[in-house]
């Protein structure tokens, strides 16, 4: 029978990154099984590509604040680009509550030691953007150096890495069952054939809780559907601009190419695994944009080129990351609730560090293991896009 130290199942972005971690730890005989013929084509290929460290909880700006500089320093470590652009997030409140809130924020930011961030006042944005109606900005926050990375290239140079210095990767291939024996995890049954191993991490993004099931654990990790629509190629905003969050709805925006990437949370939405695009959406979020920027009443948009795909989200909005309880051996990297191309590098990271030391110093991991559910101890992420 084939072995490996470690299986990682799920070749998206945070299955790439731990195998990654894991190699540069020196950690080889690492084996990545991927049940499509090309990487990417789960949620890691549909994503904005947002990086932010404006969060609300301590926990979720650590993992940023580990992350984008990584994202910073990716090609000059790893010898692939990640096009990482440190054009920055703004925040626009149109209300005292909404600023209120933003300044609790970049107080918890600050206080954890990020220092690009500030507040502005609405003068200030109307006058950095005078193409946004800003009749109801009251004010907003900025951060330099979150902005915006290519997804795609980041996961497969953290792969190619990886595959480089002793990992594996079998495409083609599904994990269907998970054997365990009296110490734990004993082996992994995919379409391939059995692969002994002591130790396997479920990476498999909006599909998490059926790879859980075959050990029995019942993962609150639900599929919800995000949609996109990029523009065609537009100037009459800038392409320098970050990432734009009108807070009165949701509605955000960003540089992509020649044109801009819109984007906007559906309220309506609910869960289950749906990835077509709904072309009513076009309509509702064109409203959205014409309104904030009365400029994209005239931006040129493909409908055939918008696309939908999978956010992985939990109850309180964070990840559920280390050992499962009960099942030794079986680690768990999911439930990104939107943040798992910003936070990959610093999964990658933490469970590198908990499968091979059994702990971390960059984050407390007791805040995201699997128990805090069955404990009561959620922490709410409100920052959510
Ligand atoms: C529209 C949209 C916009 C987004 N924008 C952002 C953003 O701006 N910033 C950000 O940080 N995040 C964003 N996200 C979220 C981000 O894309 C995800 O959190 C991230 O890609 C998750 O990576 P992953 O590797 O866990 O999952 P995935 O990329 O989904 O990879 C999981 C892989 O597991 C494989 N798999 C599943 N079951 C099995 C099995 N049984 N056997 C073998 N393989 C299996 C799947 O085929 C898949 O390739 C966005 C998501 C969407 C949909």
């Amino acid at each position: 029978m084939q072995t490996a130290d470690v299986v990682i199942v799920g070749g998206g972005i945070v299955g790439a990154s731990i195998a990654y971690h894991l190699t540069a730890s020196g950690c080889r005989d690492v084996l990545i099984i991927e049940r499509e013929s090309a990487l990417g084509k789960g949620s890691t290929g549909k994503s904005m590509g947002g990086v932010r460290a404006q969060f609300s909880t301590p926990v979720s700006i650590q993992m940023s604040m580990y992350s984008i500089p990584f994202y910073a320093g990716f090609e000059e470590h790893l010898g692939y680009p990640c096009d990482y652009r440190p054009q920055g997030y703004l925040f626009c409140a149109t209300n005292d509550q909404q600023m209120a809130y933003l300044r609790t924020n970049y107080a918890q930011q600050v206080k954890m030691g990020l220092k690009d961030v500030r507040l502005l006042g609405g003068d200030e944005i109307r006058g950095m953007f005078p193409q946004l109606r800003g009749d109801d900005i009251v004010g907003g926050s900025f951060c330099s150096s979150d902005g915006f990375v290519d997804p795609y290239s980041a996961m497969i140079g953290f792969m190619t890495w990886a595959t480089d210095h002793g990992a594996a990767l079998w495409k083609n291939t599904a994990v269907t069952g998970l054997v365990r024996d009296a110490d734990g995890i004993a082996s992994v049954e995919t379409t391939r054939g059995a692969v002994a191993t002591r130790k396997v991490v479920d990476c498999a993004g909006a599909w998490a809780a059926r790879v859980a099931r075959f050990v029995g654990l019942d993962l609150p990790v639900e599929p919800l559907r995000r949609m996109l629509v990029p523009s065609e190629p537009f100037d009459e905003f800038p392409h320098t601009a970050p990432m734009i969050i009108d807070m009165s709805n949701g509605f955000h925006f960003r540089p992509e190419a020649r044109g801009f990437l819109l984007a906007w949370n559906d309220p309506e939405e609910t869960a289950g695994f749906k990835t077509e695009f709904d072309s009513g959406f076009v309509e509702k979020i064109l409203t959205r944009a014409a309104d904030r920027v009365p400029c994209f009443a005239n931006l040129p948009v493909n409908p055939k080129r918008a696309w939908a795909g999978l956010y992985e989200m939990t109850p309180d909005h964070h990840p559920i990351l280390g050992e499962a309880p009960g099942v030794p051996g079986f680690f768990l990297a999911n439930g990104f609730s939107g943040h798992g191309v910003m936070h990959a590098p610093a999964t990658g990271k933490i469970l590198s560090d908990l499968i091979l030391t059994g702990k971390t110093d960059l984050i407390d991991a007791s805040l995201l293991n699997l128990a805090r559910f069955a404990e009561g101890r959620l922490i709410h992420e409100s920052a959510i896009l």
